[in-house]
């Protein structure tokens, strides 16, 4: 192989994902909004959830079922019963889904009805995972491993893209870093680099990257500035209710703020 298919070539423009009718991930004139709870609680959580969030203007709902925490005593989510709640909420409200897929044995049965598999940072190395993706036509959500260096994360998106699924999207969540006062160090030098060195869309999840409530809005507003395509943020109706990252999640009111700066500056960005 001489050239990355991840690359950018000059003769060719960045790569935008059509996630549903009028979704599109990449068209750097539309900010992309994804928000939802960490974790699936109920069906009535997440009815209630999906039912502001469309109003309030998210173009599609994040929610986990599989959740790979760094204790095994912590929730471990739903799994398949929490992916029947999304796909029946999905289809009861009307808004695209994106979830984490950390199993193979799941894919066949449930990716018809899901809109982006998510690969979580801790999975972003499991290249057996990545190339049973690279085999479906499916969006990729794939996030950046907490130590992963630029090229690591892009040769993991081109697993999944020299498998025949193009349909990669980058996601910056935070890197390991010598500070501990927050979860994690937002590393916004990733989108002009991502930008400069493939012709893949990347959105930034401020959430995991700082791990509070009082940092999100900054950091999703710096991240649009320099240029993401989007934003993934935790939110749900009881922040104080959320079965994990409740520290980091924010409440509708704070999300709807967020989504109307987002929409001012969008035209700003470098
Ligand atoms: C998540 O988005 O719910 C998540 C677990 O994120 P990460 O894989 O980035 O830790
Ligand atoms: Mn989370």
């Amino acid at each position: 192989m001489s050239e990355f298919l991840y690359k950018q070539k000059k003769e060719e423009k960045n790569k935008i994902i059509q996630i549903s009718n009028n979704v599109f991930i990449g068209n750097q004139s539309k900010k992309v909004i994804i928000a939802g709870p960490c974790s699936i609680k109920s069906k009535q959580q997440l009815l209630d959830t999906a039912r502001i969030l469309k109003a309030k203007g998210v173009n599609i709902m994040r929610a986990g079922a599989f959740k790979p925490r760094t204790s095994p005593y912590s929730f471990q989510g739903l799994e398949e019963e929490g992916l029947n709640i999304l796909i029946e909420v999905k289809k009861e409200i009307g808004i695209p889904v994106i979830t984490e897929i950390t199993d193979e044995k799941y894919l066949e049965k449930y990716i018809e009805n899901i809109d982006i598999i998510q690969v979580g940072s801790k999975n972003m190395f499991n290249y057996e995972l990545l190339k049973k993706l690279g085999k479906t036509n499916k969006p990729i959500l794939l996030k950046r491993a907490m130590s992963a260096t630029y090229k690591e994360w892009l040769l993991a998106a081109e697993y999944i893209m020299s498998f025949g699924n193009e349909n990669v999207i980058l996601c910056e969540r935070g890197i390991r870093t010598f500070e501990t006062e927050t979860r994690n160090t937002l590393d916004i030098q990733a989108i002009p680099y991502i930008k400069n060195n493939s012709r893949l869309p990347i959105i930034v999840d401020p959430s995991h990257a700082c791990g509070n409530r009082y940092m999100i809005k900054p950091l999703a507003l710096a991240a649009i500035i320099s240029g993401a395509d989007g934003i993934m943020i935790e939110s749900e109706l009881d922040p104080e209710e959320a079965v994990s990252d409740k520290e980091q999640t924010i409440d509708i009111d704070e999300l709807s703020e967020i989504i109307n700066n987002v929409e001012q500056i969008s035209n700003l960005q470098v």
